[in-house]
């Protein structure tokens, strides 16, 4: 049996003609930029998410960029955040030579550890941004309170966290990127909430900061060459919303088989010594966007799955702070020993709404099969 990591072939089979129509009739409509599509889709999602603002730009990337430049994570400011994390949620700082400071993460959670980021405030530390990270949201309750104590703004990457919702201490679920001063979504492809290309989208509570992303995507412009800042061309494309509009419609069920996939691998995995299962922190609602285990000799076991057809994938192999591109920030091996740790033992397994039972099944057959040999 083959099973791959994931494919968007099933889920166009099954909605070719739903998809199909959409995309012709953003055609038909004539060539929109920030189009029909793009506004209904931002409507939409500000519907779903009870964001106040929904920003639709050109992708998940774009949105940390322009979001950091926004709250002025620049110029030598720092900002704290996590070394285990996708490239985008760290260079966004460093585009405008704000300095990334990291701090270590939670071995359960393997989104940042809150009880280690006041240490790191200094007199220049302006904000956090929190990953919210393969399944589960970051301890926004502990994050709140201490940019709150500290007078920081915080910046949600909520870029894998579509769907997700915490609660914590407070009164309800809020979405991941709703709590922060601005969230942002990735609508990469393969993401809980993908297009069919690039995409992404900041999301705000607050009225001034919505009104300055508007005029960021277009050039910094208020009305049509009128410039007001020095923005960028990053506009959601009205094709990929119309695509959009379709899975946002049909999210709740994908999020809901996603979650029972992970029901059936953590049923068939819990037993064996050599893996370790995630674990979900906080009062909160889970998305099971990427399946991690952490395991022994993971990267036998990685080649064994590839051995037999098994798509495998790992997030992430080396930590940011070890990175080259990162070199001038002037950490070393061993400054984050628990995201250190994480990247040697982490494997994510192939989890995507149309992925059948059975292969679910064949997957940790051999999984059990490999760690008997
Ligand atoms: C996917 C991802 C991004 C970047 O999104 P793109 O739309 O691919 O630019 C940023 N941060 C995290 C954590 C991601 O997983």
């Amino acid at each position: 049996m083959k099973v791959g990591f994931y494919t968007s072939k099933r889920e166009y089979d099954e909605k070719m003609e739903e998809f199909n129509e959409a995309i012709l009739n953003s055609i038909r409509n004539g060539v929109q930029t920030l189009g029909d599509d793009v506004k209904a889709f931002e409507k939409e999602i500000q519907e779903y998410t009870a964001a106040q603002h929904a920003i639709g730009v050109a992708s998940g990337t774009d949105a940390l960029v322009m979001a950091s430049d926004i709250l002025n994570y620049k110029d030598g400011n720092e900002i704290i955040t996590s070394p285990f994390t996708f490239l985008a949620s760290t260079s966004c700082l460093a585009k405008h030579k704000g300095k990334p400071v990291f701090v270590d993460i939670d071995e359960e959670t393997f989104n940042i550890d809150t009880t280690k980021i006041e240490e790191a405030i200094t007199d220049k530390t302006v904000g956090i941004l929190p990953i919210h990270l393969f399944c589960q949201m970051a301890n926004m309750d502990d994050i709140m309170d201490i940019a709150k104590k500290h007078n920081l703004s915080v910046l949600e990457d909520a870029a894998e966290a579509f769907g997700m919702q915490w609660k914590g201490k407070g009164d309800t679920y809020r979405h991941a990127g709703t709590i922060g001063d601005m969230g942002i979504y990735s609508f990469f492809p393969t993401k809980t909430l993908g297009a069919y290309g690039d995409g992404g989208l900041i999301t705000t509570n607050n009225d001034e900061l919505a009104d300055l992303t508007k005029m960021l995507r277009v050039h910094g412009a208020k009305e049509k060459y009128h410039y007001e800042y020095i923005g960028y061309n990053s506009r959601l494309d009205n094709i990929q919303a119309a695509v959009l509009r379709i899975k946002l419609k049909y999210i709740n069920d994908s999020i809901e088989k996603r979650n029972k996939i992970h029901d059936l691998y953590v049923e068939r995995l819990k037993e064996i010594p050599e893996i370790t299962l995630p674990k979900v922190k906080g009062d909160q609602k889970p998305v099971y966007y990427v399946f991690n285990i952490t395991c022994d000799k993971r990267d036998e076991l990685n080649q064994y799955l590839k051995d037999n057809g098994i798509g495998t994938s790992i997030y992430y192999p080396i930590p940011l702070h070890l990175q080259n591109c990162f070199s001038y920030l002037g950490y070393k091996k061993g400054d984050f020993p628990v995201a250190e740790r994480v990247s040697e033992r982490i494997l994510a397994l192939p989890i995507y709404p149309e992925l059948k039972e059975e292969e679910v099944e064949y997957v940790c057959e051999k999984i059990r099969e490999f760690y008997r040999k």
